[in-house]
């Protein structure tokens, strides 16, 4: 029997796969975890920068759905990064303790959603952060591709209009590849991400649970094994 302690962990990392994520690029560590703790609180996942070459690198790995950018920040400021970031089209807020007129149009010229100047009142936060979402479809719970559709707040998966019944790992492994179109994941990843436990090497799981995915959704071609690395679900976009 599995500890209760262990069930709510699980479950809870489960649901991160749905979730919102959220960057925040802030060198001042008290206004970086006052946002991390209300954003989390608000029911976002929320990961922690304190500079711009990192934030530039962690897009590169990560998909988020939001970022919240300091505008003065060492070395790469939040204006040059935001040059880096406007064709990747991921939505992003500024804060800055800087009120002056010029760096919010400055900032919204170069791409930025919005604005929010230091300090701030967690509501205003909060609503600005959601009207963000809300403009992207972010907060939107329908994936589909093809005739499959995936309501992520149901956990419900239908193949023209017909239920699939699916396993929770196997739920889980959809959402990982639709969340990754066409990027190559390692089976090492796969694992981490679908099993939450560290990967001993043993690829049958991953395989077995890929097969049965496949032959659920008709999706033989779909998800193509890529060598010596693992599986890309292939989407025309
Ligand atoms: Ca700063």
């Amino acid at each position: 029997m599995i500890p209760p302690a262990d069930s709510r962990r699980r479950r809870r990392r489960e649901r991160e796969i749905d979730m919102v994520k959220i960057l925040i690029v802030e060198d001042e560590k008290p206004i970086a975890d006052l946002l991390d703790m209300s954003l989390t609180a608000a029911g976002y996942s929320c990961d922690c920068l304190d500079n711009g070459a990192a934030a530039a690198d962690a897009v590169e790995l990560k998909r988020y759905d939001l970022i919240l950018l300091d505008v003065m920040l060492p070395g790469i400021d939040g204006f040059e990064l935001m040059e880096y970031l406007a064709p990747l089209g991921i939505p992003v807020i500024f804060i800055t303790a800087r009120n002056a007129v010029k760096d919010k149009i400055k900032g919204l010229r170069l791409g930025a959603d919005d604005y929010i100047v230091k300090p701030f009142e967690i509501a205003e936060l909060l609503a600005r952060v959601e009207t963000v979402l809300r403009r992207y479809h972010k907060t939107e719970s329908r994936i589909a591709v093809d005739d499959v559709v995936v309501d992520t707040q149901s956990r419900v998966v239908t193949k023209a209009g017909e239920t699939v019944q699916l396993t929770a790992k196997e739920y889980n492994l959809l959402v990982l590849f639709l969340q990754n179109k066409n990027i190559a994941l390692f089976r090492e990843t796969i694992y981490e991400r679908v099993w939450e436990n560290e990967y001993m090497g043993d690829s049958r799981t991953v395989d077995l649970h890929v097969q049965r995915l496949r032959k659920k959704l008709g999706w033989q071609e779909r998800i193509a094994a890529v060598y010596k690395v693992g599986y890309r679900l292939e989407v025309e976009e």
